[in-house]
């Protein structure tokens, strides 16, 4: 039943055009003094068969992205292209693309059966095939017994199953989701994401941009994670890159959590650096600067990006360990957060230890990180630096 999906719907397709094509696109929304710029000078390229996540905060302007490829709503600048065709100012029934919002969005008064042929008969698909698309989308998403169904007589997570069959009857190149699952319970969300990697192997050659503000799925989904903050892209790669070596504070803090301690590079050798961080002198990884960012030069400030699972709490007694004290523990059931003060750090430190920990607040006690600590990233944004961008380049 796949390759059935993968027909194509949308004309003058091309092998070497990536499927989406956001090219410089910019949204504003309202007039006057009450404008919002929601999207400005977005990139982004999709391959056929590729998942891209959105992900930012509330508000970084992830929806209106996807409502501008859509067609829901008209870029104040910039083109939207599908398979190498401009598609910025046609109708959204004519885009061929599948939708999937958080909310379900299914006709209440329908049944299951006829909510999915909906969007079919928009499509003007012919009659006499509605009934086997139907029943084909149903059955890709484990619905196929529920065609009689009311919205109302299923669960969220069957309602959320309907959406995407509906989505997946025009058997679209292109498949858009908008924080599928955020209205879902945690443990059904987790069901959903098996199901929705099953629909994603199911579907070999079909894009798609799946938005979310939550990093479990964008890890647990994308080939590559796009992150977003105040209506820009801020950052694109696989996940690995951007969990192993962040490119901003942001993207550090917004996937996977992270201690950013301010440093000051000492030496650099290749890939390796050292650095001193308050009283301490720790090793790091300086990965190779990109396009447009400072080069890791010595007396040049910059961030050590230290994830809290690889900070180790250990006897005061042992080697080579910094004297630390706790200001707070969480136990989270199969690690325990600890908040850390440590001698000759500027700032606390925030380490992820295994099980439930018996440390309690004002313990003294010894932390010890790994070797190397950290990653290096640029210097948190709006904080002068000691030595001025003009010196870092120089
Ligand atoms: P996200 O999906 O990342 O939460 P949105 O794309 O929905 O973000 O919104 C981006 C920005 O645009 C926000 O500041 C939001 O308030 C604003 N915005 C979104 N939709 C509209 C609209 N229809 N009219 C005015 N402002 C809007
Ligand atoms: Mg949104």
């Amino acid at each position: 039943m796949s390759s059935a999906l993968t027909t194509s719907s949308v004309a003058t397709t091309s092998a070497i055009e990536p499927a989406i094509v956001f090219d410089r696109v910019g949204v504003t929304y309202g007039h006057g003094r009450k404008t919002t710029v929601a999207l400005a000078d977005f990139n982004l390229r999709v391959a056929a068969g590729e998942t891209v996540a959105l992900l930012g905060p509330s508000g970084s302007g992830k929806s209106t992205a996807l409502k501008a490829l859509a067609g829901f709503v008209r870029p104040t600048s910039g083109a939207v292209r599908l398979a190498g065709r401009d598609v910025t100012d046609l109708s959204p029934a004519k885009r061929g693309i599948g939708v999937v919002v958080q909310s379900y969005a299914l006709f209440p008064h329908m049944r299951v059966h006829d909510n999915v042929a909906f969007g079919l008969k928009a499509h003007r698909v012919p009659r006499n095939e509605i009934g086997n698309r139907v029943t084909e989308a149903l059955e890709m998403v484990g619905m196929g017994a529920y065609a009689q169904r009311l919205p109302r007589e299923l669960s969220g997570g069957q309602q959320q199953r309907v959406a995407i069959a509906r989505a997946l009857a025009i058997r679209p190149n292109v498949l858009l989701l908008d924080e599928p699952l955020a209205a879902l319970d945690a443990q059904l969300r987790q069901t959903m994401l098996g199901e929705l990697q099953q629909l994603r192997k199911a579907l070999p050659d079909t894009a798609m941009l799946y938005v979310t503000h939550d990093q479990a799925e964008a890890l647990a989904l994308a080939d590559r994670i796009a992150v977003m903050r105040d209506a820009r892209l801020v950052d694109i790669d696989t996940a690995r890159k951007l969990w192993q070596q962040p490119s901003s504070d942001f993207t550090a803090a917004f996937i996977g959590g992270a201690n950013l301690l301010p440093a000051t590079v000492k030496h650099v050798s290749g890939t390796a650096a050292l650095v001193t961080v308050g009283e301490h002198t720790l090793r790091a990884e300086a990965p190779r600067p990109g396009v447009g960012r400072p080069d890791w030069v010595p007396d040049a400030d910059a961030q050590l990006c230290v994830r809290p699972h690889t900070v180790q709490i250990a006897a005061l007694t042992e080697r080579d360990v910094l004297r630390g004290t706790v200001v707070s523990t969480v136990w989270k059931g199969a690690t325990t957060r600890v908040q850390l003060t440590v001698q000759g750090l500027p700032v606390e430190v925030t380490a992820d230890v295994p099980g439930h920990s018996e440390l309690t607040v004002d313990d003294t006690v010894g932390v010890r990180f790994p070797d190397p600590a950290g990653v290096l990233i640029p210097p948190a944004a709006g904080t002068p630096s000691a030595a001025d961008e003009s010196e870092v380049r120089a």
